[in-house]
């Protein structure tokens, strides 16, 4: 099937309230412009210079998401123009991003990446420092950033059930500080949860973000 296809197939898959991220790294600027073209606007990259390039070459009216692990010493060539960071796990990273967007005069959105799979091979907070870091932003230590809500990736595994679990838990302590610590703030309302392989699970288990990139383009 065409890009195009692909997309408007997915789109149909998700209600109103849930975004559709295209995934397009390790993809040529001519592949997201075919994506581009029938409308998709989102666009998330997992590579500092790689996002930069091809915000560089593309249209400026694409909101650019960056999904990936970011070093601190990396932050700052993407704070100009980068939409929404979904991949904060660590307090040093938060402290960066709050510098580099102070200099540039900006509240950067992020998300804080949990770590909700068995692997240890994939970054995210632990629930209780997540829980920390969101008592430090309620104190504001964090002026130049919105923390807007949370993401996760589930265990690489055929297990639906397990994988349901893991975004189920996701979606628990996403409540669990909303109603705790944020009083229920509209502005954290964000859950990015969701892949080619597991959308469809994110989606029911309460998913705000879908990142979907092989479905879209094709294999890597
Ligand atoms: C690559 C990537 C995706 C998309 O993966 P697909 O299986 O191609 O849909 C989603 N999230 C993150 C963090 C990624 O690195």
């Amino acid at each position: 099937m065409s890009i195009a296809a692909n997309i408007e197939k997915i789109k149909q898959e998700l209600s109103q309230n849930v975004k559709l991220i295209a995934v397009s790294k390790t993809k040529p600027v001519e592949t997201l412009m075919e994506a581009y073209n029938i409308g998709q606007k989102i666009f998330g990259e997992n590579k500092v210079q790689e996002l930069v390039d091809k915000y560089q070459q593309m249209p400026k009216d694409i909101e650019w998401h960056m999904i990936g692990h970011l070093q601190s010493n990396k932050v700052k060539y993407i704070i100009p123009f980068v939409h929404l960071i979904h991949s904060v796990d660590s307090e040093n990273l938060l402290l960066e991003i709050n510098k580099q967007a102070a200099k540039v005069n900006k509240v950067q959105k992020v998300l804080l990446q949990i770590g909700i799979a068995s692997e240890d091979t994939k970054f995210g907070l632990e629930k209780e420092i997540a829980n920390s870091l969101i008592i430090k932003y309620l104190n504001k230590e964090f002026e130049n950033i919105e923390i807007i809500g949370l993401m996760g990736m589930a265990t690489f595994t055929n297990d639906l059930k397990q994988i349901e679990n893991e975004f189920e838990n996701l979606k628990n302590i996403f409540d669990e500080i909303k109603t705790n610590y944020l009083n229920n703030q509209s502005s954290f309302n964000q859950i990015s949860m969701g892949m080619s392989s597991d959308y469809k699970i994110a989606i029911a288990k309460g998913s705000t973000m879908v990142r979907v990139g092989s479905s879209i383009f094709g294999g890597r």
